[in-house]
């Protein structure tokens, strides 16, 4: 069965609350984020990072809030999650890069609000883009692009290189990835996991392009909604037609999951990127308020 919403990745009915946690009408990313908590201990700056997003940070599944107050913060990170995942797909990865650099915490209020979310699917991409590296040559380099908590990396023997717009672990690299430190033809694998989200989503693919081996792979996990024509999302032909322009060919599609598609591109031995590709608009993935 597909997911029944036209722009948004839960199946479950929508609950009409007032107040708190409305959706937010700014999309522009290239506004300033409130201004940071005054310091009020001697923590490190990652621990009150990690204790500042604990905070606002969602009622892990299967526990129901305890009180009032965790309820109310519950309600308030799934809004904030929204908001925030919301600017990730509707301004450019540099205004996304921007946004973060000012407010790291945030960052952990996203990924908290985003396994939450991703704890309802029955299968996670992530999971089937590390079982099938784990079928494939360990002597591959690999290129996570938005990592997210960095799970492949965390749990393949191949050499990742970890890829994401904020990192406190060191094998994370911060930057926006249109534009990474990767050396031209170093890696033979290139991972979108649910990370095409910024409007300048095609050069994303064009810096992969610029980092894979001739013949190397390009995996793209897409949410099912937005390549399907029948919910408002892109034509997935057209999608396809796209990165083959750009000089891959679509070995397989994987569309066998609820909630997402998975693509496997091979870069072509010889392969010439087409003038003018026609890229198709990938619309925003939004949550719904569980
Ligand atoms: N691939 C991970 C996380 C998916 S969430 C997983 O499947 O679990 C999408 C991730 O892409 C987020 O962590 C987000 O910060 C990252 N991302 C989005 N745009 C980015 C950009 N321009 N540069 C680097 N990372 C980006």
């Amino acid at each position: 069965m597909e997911p029944q919403q036209e722009s948004t990745v839960d199946g479950r009915k929508r609950r009409r609350r007032g107040g708190v946690g409305k959706r937010q009408k700014d999309s522009s990313c290239s506004q300033q984020a409130p201004p940071p908590a005054p310091p009020v201990d001697a923590a490190s700056p990652l621990e009150k990072r990690r204790r500042k997003a604990g905070e606002a940070a969602a009622i892990p599944k299967g526990r129901k809030p305890a009180s009032l107050l965790e309820k109310m913060r519950a309600r308030l990170s799934g809004g904030h999650f929204r908001m925030l995942n919301e600017k990730l797909y509707t301004c450019s990865g540099q205004d996304a890069f921007d946004y973060f650099k000012n407010e790291p915490e945030l960052f952990d209020v996203y990924h908290a609000g985003y396994q939450e979310q991703m704890s309802h699917w029955p299968e996670q991409p992530v999971n089937v883009i590390i079982k099938w590296l784990k079928s494939h040559n360990k002597s591959w380099t690999v290129a996570d692009f938005g990592c997210g908590n960095a799970a492949v990396a965390k749990n393949v023997k191949n050499k990742v290189f970890s890829i994401d717009l904020v990192s406190d672990d060191p094998s994370v690299i911060a930057c926006d990835m249109a534009h990474t430190p990767l050396e031209p033809s170093s890696v033979d694998v290139a991972i979108f996991c649910l990370s095409l989200m910024g409007t300048n989503f095609p050069s994303y693919l064009q810096e992969a392009n610029r980092v894979l081996k001739p013949s190397g792979w390009l995996l793209i996990a897409e949410v099912r909604s937005r390549l399907d024509p029948n919910t408002g999302g892109a034509d997935p032909d057209k999608f396809s037609e796209a990165i083959s322009q750009l000089g891959f060919s679509l070995v397989s599609k994987d569309e066998k999951n609820k909630m997402f598609v998975l693509f496997y591109f091979r870069k072509k031995e010889k392969s010439k990127v087409a003038k003018n590709i026609e890229w198709p608009q990938l619309k925003p993935c939004l949550y719904k308020r569980r």
